[in-house]
């Protein structure tokens, strides 16, 4: 963290603006300070340092701007700013995207951090979301009315990106991508317009926003569908040794072929962390896991636990009724802020012999002590819709499985852990539908990887950015090019 520190600071005093290097005046800064209400930030000022961390350490970059809008109107401001000053823009959410998006090297960043309201409407089951909430904020509000909207499992990462980009987790067996429960957003389009998208306003722009990231706007906010969950759920952690591997993954397929969908499986192969609820004998030893998650009715979890319950024997045993809140949060330390990340995946139409035993023999190989493998159980709602139901597509997908390496800032092996990650990528690539899912995609993921992951939906995609940000001014992202 301290080098961390140091690094971000000597950044800060080689991006000074004035005569810097992105050629603004002061005159030209503070233009754009009167024009917004929410605070401007500059290297040096104390709220700096926050507001340009970003999750992945090894994605870090220094930007010339910060602004934090209060107000649409301020993210108006500032995209004509920055469309007016040639300046790149970029859009922060939760900062956790993999490829450090949020980010952008001399340009101007809007850290969306002070729209972080969430207003829920219990009657018509509907929540209106900042588009600066992390997924705690969305799943608490949700929760004081026993509701849940599909959100992710490690609950800092944030509601914006992970909603663009198509977004899963534990209850999309049941309600599909988080962005077919989205049904309303409010967006500032690159010509500095603030715009509703519904099915029947901008209905065009609201498909593309369904899947096709931060290419079309800045969003504002979001509305979602939300459903009866919780509050008390059936989940944690459940692992066996690795010795166990063949076993367990059989296992895993077996259920997952059978569950309901109220029943959400996630099969982890790791190192176990020297943390309390882990015997101490098991510390840093390998481990076969599955992260569970059952939203059903409480009388039958019983029933729908059995099937892992009859894998006895195991090493750490955190399954047990609990807060939906608590399932969704209980991860969030496995994943710190800055350090360094580097992840391969890819969607899975089946789990064939070959899948699991290559899986088993590449976490029998892996070399980094943070690495660790992981298949989510997808198959269910999302399935049921047509390809061209949002931008989104990939409704073939019944798994995703990723490779994760995990190590801190100036590690030593760094680049053999990264070509080991890359190397188990490839093995992995032959069992995939062909494309991988765009939030968990690299920064060094080539071009080939967001058409094939957008597929048929990518030529209406073109056209649709070719009508709403014709000169790409949102181009940092995973980008979809105007031609
Ligand atoms: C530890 C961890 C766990 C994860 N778990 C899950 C999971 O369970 N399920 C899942 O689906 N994904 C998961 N992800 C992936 C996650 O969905 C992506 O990383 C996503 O991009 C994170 O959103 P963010 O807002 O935090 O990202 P940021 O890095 O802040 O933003 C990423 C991109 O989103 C776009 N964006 C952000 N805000 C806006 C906005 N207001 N308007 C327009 N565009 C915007 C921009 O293009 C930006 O570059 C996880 C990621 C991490 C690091």
């Amino acid at each position: 963290m301290a080098r961390e520190h140091a690094r971000i600071t000597t950044s800060l005093e080689m991006a000074g603006i004035d005569g810097g290097r992105v050629g603004l005046t002061r005159e030209q800064v503070d233009a754009l300070r009167s024009r917004v209400t929410g605070p401007l930030l500059r290297p040096g000022d104390e709220r700096w340092p926050e507001a340009v961390r970003i999750w992945n350490g090894m994605a870090a970059t220094m930007p010339a701007l910060v602004l934090q809008p209060a107000t649409p109107l301020d993210v108006a401001a500032a995209v004509r700013f920055a469309r007016d000053q040639g300046l790149l823009l970029s859009i922060k959410g939760g900062g956790h995207n993999i490829a450090g998006t949020a980010a952008v090297e001399r340009g101007l960043m809007l850290d969306m951090s002070q729209m972080r309201e969430v207003r829920i409407d219990p009657r018509a089951r509907l929540g209106i979301v900042g588009a600066g909430c992390r997924l705690k904020d969305v799943d608490q509000a949700t929760q004081e009315h026993g509701l849940a909207t599909v959100l992710g499992f490690i609950s800092e990462v944030g509601v914006a990106g992970l909603t663009l980009g198509g977004g899963l987790g534990y209850l999309t067996r049941r309600f599909g991508w988080t962005v077919d429960n989205l049904e309303e957003v409010q967006i500032v389009t690159a010509d500095g317009e603030i715009r509703v998208a519904n099915r029947s306003q901008n209905a065009d722009l609201f498909w593309a926003l369904r899947g096709g990231g931060g290419n079309f706007g800045v969003v504002t906010r979001f509305t979602f569908r939300l459903h009866a969950v919780g509050p008390t759920v059936y989940g944690g952690l459940i692992a066996w040794p690795f010795e166990r591997a063949d076993e367990i993954l059989d296992a895993y397929r077996t259920i997952t072929t059978h569950a309901s969908r109220e029943l959400a499986l996630w099969l982890v192969l790791l190192n176990a962390p020297p943390a309390p609820f882990v015997p101490e004998a098991w510390h840093h030893k390998r481990l076969c896991g599955m992260c569970v998650c059952y939203t059903g009715v409480p009388g039958k979890a019983d029933d729908a636990l059995a099937p892992i319950r009859a894998l006895a024997g195991p090493v750490v045993d955190l399954l047990q009724a609990q807060p939906y809140t608590q399932v969704q949060s209980y991860l969030d330390g496995t994943e710190p802020n800055g350090l360094h990340y580097y992840w391969k995946t890819e969607y899975l139409p089946e789990l064939s012999d070959r899948v699991l035993s290559t899986l088993r023999d590449l976490f029998a190989e892996c070399p980094i002590p943070g690495g660790d493998l992981g298949v989510l159980h997808l198959e269910g709602a999302l399935n049921s819709r047509e390809a061209d139901d949002g931008a989104v597509g990939n409704r073939d997908a019944r798994f995703v499985v990723g490779v994760k390496g995990m190590w801190d800032a100036g590690e030593p092996n760094a680049e053999a852990y990264r070509r080991w990650v890359g190397e188990a990528g490839q093995r992995l690539r032959p069992f995939s539908t062909g494309a991988t899912y765009i939030n968990f995609q690299t920064a060094d993921e080539d071009e080939g990887r967001v058409r094939a992951t957008y597929g048929p939906n990518l030529q209406r995609l073109v056209e649709i950015k070719k009508t709403y940000d014709p000169a790409n001014v949102f181009r940092v992202n995973r980008n979809i090019r105007p031609e």
